[in-house]
């Protein structure tokens, strides 16, 4: 058997079951945006780590290695935003081919500090080794209070969904990066580019979020909002319904998919990479939960599992929503 067959989700789920005896101090172990591992009564220690791996991730005709650093890093804090935690420390794994020029390496560490001090994490050690093709791994460590810590399986019957930010704009981003001949007006050019290479890192709307005790359930979107509701709705063990005409898409992103002949509303659903939160909160929570200084949108609600996770058209249709997140082994 190869891996093509059993594809990345079966891998993990093997891997879930052969590990499934050595979780005596995890809190939370696999199968969540981070793990959690208990300090003290009150504390819980979250790690998690991702790669950006050249030829997979990105390319590098179409990104500098100052953006390569920046979203290395930003894609992991937002695994510990999606936990309602803070980060704190991270350490550097390289792989680097010996014809790599040092001032490509330089400037991916520009980027990496850049947004380190912006978050003020500290980057506290790594590793380095040859490789023919360019990998940066993070792996990066957090903290979060017991009590406001954020799981995919906490989503209730009858909890309202929100998203936060925009979707698809990254998508739309990368295409503007990958063809470089279209013809799209500068500023949205710029604003959907960055989506793409700079994403926003929801940490202070985590925070607000854990702190206000507001959600039952949050994930950060990484696969697109179809794949990563669905992951938490799997977890939650509860179905999910979300409406089209709430779906939250900047209007430059609206724009060059009619110019392009493309859905907007799959750029929103499968195109991933928004790095935006996606949380369940109770019904009562609402009036409160909306005062807060947070780009916001409600997009649905939870109902029964045997529903499944449905998007409601603005025709009134219902039509199930399917996995066509990135799956590594399935292409
Ligand atoms: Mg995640
Ligand atoms: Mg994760
Ligand atoms: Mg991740």
């Amino acid at each position: 058997m190869k891996l093509r067959d059993i594809g990345e989700a079966g891998l993990i789920k093997w891997i879930e079951e052969e590990l499934s005896s050595l979780k005596e101090k995890a809190v939370i172990g696999i199968g969540d945006d981070a793990a959690a591992v208990e300090v003290s009564p009150e504390r819980l220690l979250l790690f998690t780590t991702d790669s950006l791996v050249e030829g997979v991730h990105f390319r590098w005709d179409y990104t500098s290695p100052y953006h390569v650093g920046w979203k290395g890093l930003a894609v992991n804090i937002s695994d510990i935003a999606a936990m309602g935690g803070n980060p704190t420390c991270g350490v550097v794994s390289l792989c680097l081919s010996k014809d790599t020029e040092v001032s490509l390496i330089k400037e991916v560490y520009r980027g990496l500090k850049d947004i380190a001090s912006l978050y003020r994490i500290d980057i506290a050690g790594g590793n380095i080794a040859r490789s023919s093709v360019f990998v940066l791994t993070i792996m990066l460590l957090g903290e979060v209070r017991r009590g406001e810590l954020l799981l995919r399986s906490g989503a209730k019957l009858g909890d309202l969904i929100y998203v936060t930010g925009e979707l698809g704009s990254s998508a739309a981003g990368l295409t503007c990066l990958r063809e470089a001949n279209l013809k799209v007006p500068e500023e949205a050019r710029r604003l959907l580019v960055r989506r793409h290479l700079m994403p926003s890192v929801r940490l202070k709307e985590g925070r607000k979020i854990a702190k206000g005790r507001f959600a039952t359930a949050m994930i950060d979107l990484s696969d697109g909002l179809a794949s990563d509701l669905l992951h938490l709705a799997e977890k939650s063990r509860v179905g999910a319904l979300i409406y089209e005409d709430k779906i939250p898409i900047s209007p430059f992103m609206e724009k060059l998919a009619e110019e392009l002949g493309k859905s907007p509303l799959e750029w929103a659903l499968y195109g991933g990479e928004d790095y935006e939160l996606l949380f369940t909160v109770s019904p009562e929570k609402k009036e409160e939960l909306e005062k807060l200084d947070i780009s916001l949108s409600l997009i649905g609600r939870i109902v029964k599992r045997q529903e499944g996770v449905s998007l409601v058209k603005a025709c009134g249709k219902r039509v199930r929503l399917r996995d066509k997140g990135y799956d590594h082994f399935r292409l």
